[in-house]
């Protein structure tokens, strides 16, 4: 096998499985880095894409957009970086000059491309991304814990303290604890929040407890309401985290939110969602969106994992080879918390 040849999966059609092939080693150009890939992390967007609902996303390509590894290479005109630093890459490839970019808002960029969507991502052994896109981390990080910075964490981390606003003493609600909502149990808990979480699984409510929860709910077994309602005196909660994002679940969050509180948006599943007009808008609850993250976030999220203070959750490594595997435990929903593969 040629020195110039990689593994890497390639969702070549759509509701198919992905490929592992052999594919040329990509090549810097300039401000670009290559990248030895040590973990990239699984998403449900991993699926989104497989499906062919992301219209942005042309087949075939390398999908994975929660990327850590090793600088390998250097493009020319790169500063900053040296053969052998830990880095994560950040998703989105901004242009640096819309209203957005330009006001630190970069996750709306007008000119968005996505490392991972439109472009290839980290379910390969080696990578190219902008030195722009990178960020050190300290070795002590495993790179498990490092890949899911970009998305889950990070994400997480953006939903909580900039849409959410969470305040110390808020009473906040992560309903459908998963992948990304075990991060946000951490990081609500850093911001001081008092956290309540749901799910239909006992095993990811015991994980959410581990991982710092106040309370949590079996909606199979309660009644969500009323528990919320005798747990917070009447009072429901401040800032509720919809991290399922179907139809019901947009309602079941103003059911529990208190007048003039928020409801982030941080989940997708259904295109379309309704709600009670007069319990909303005569109460004054927002419903905020979230996509992404922006670089100051990134930059905050690295330093508290690298402090100690957020320990990234995952609840299972692959290698590169059973990714078929992977996102169909994903998709059968046997994941209790982010997946990651290691190469
Ligand atoms: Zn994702
Ligand atoms: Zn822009």
């Amino acid at each position: 096998m040629s020195i110039n040849i990689m593994k890497a999966a390639v969702l070549e059609r759509f509701h198919q499985d992905l490929v592992i092939k052999e594919i040329p080693i990509p090549q810097p150009k300039r401000g670009e880095v290559l990248i030895k890939v040590k973990a990239s992390g699984l998403c449900g967007t991993d699926l989104h894409i497989q499906d062919g609902r992301l219209p942005t996303v042309k087949v075939p390509y390398v999908p994975g957009h929660e990327t850590a590894g090793e600088v390998w290479e250097l493009g020319a005109e790169v500063d900053g970086f040296e053969i052998g630093d830990s880095v994560i890459v950040a998703i989105d490839i901004l242009c640096n000059t819309c209203r957005f970019c330009t006001t630190g808002r970069g996750n709306l960029c007008t000119h968005l491309v996505r490392l991972g969507f439109e472009r290839n991502g980290g379910h390969e052994e080696y990578m190219v991304a902008p030195a722009a896109n990178l960020l050190k981390f300290d070795k002590k990080v495993p790179y498990e814990k490092a890949a899911i910075i970009p998305d889950a964490v990070a994400c997480m981390y953006h939903a909580i303290k900039n849409q959410g606003q969470v305040r110390a003493s808020d009473k906040i609600c992560i309903l459908g604890v998963g992948g990304l909502g075990l991060q946000g149990v951490q990081i609500a808990k850093h911001f001081g929040a008092e956290v309540f979480c749901t799910s239909r699984q006992d095993r990811k409510l015991e994980i959410a407890k581990q991982s710092g929860a106040d309370h949590v709910i079996n909606t199979t077994r309660e009644n969500l309401f009323e528990t919320i309602r005798g747990l917070t005196s009447g009072e429901m909660c401040d800032v509720v985290f919809d991290n399922i994002g179907i139809d019901s679940s947009i309602q079941t969050s103003l059911d529990i939110c208190r007048p003039g509180g928020k409801v982030v948006m941080v989940g997708y599943d259904e295109d379309i969602f309704h709600v009670q007009y007069q319990s909303t808008a005569m109460k004054e609850k927002e419903i905020i969106g979230i996509r992404g993250s922006n670089r100051r976030d990134l930059v905050e999220t690295i330093r508290l994992v690298e402090d100690g203070i957020i320990d990234p959750y995952i609840f299972k490594t692959y290698a590169l080879d059973e990714i078929n595997q992977a996102l169909a435990d994903l998709r059968a929903g046997h994941s209790l918390g982010r997946t990651v593969l290691l190469l």
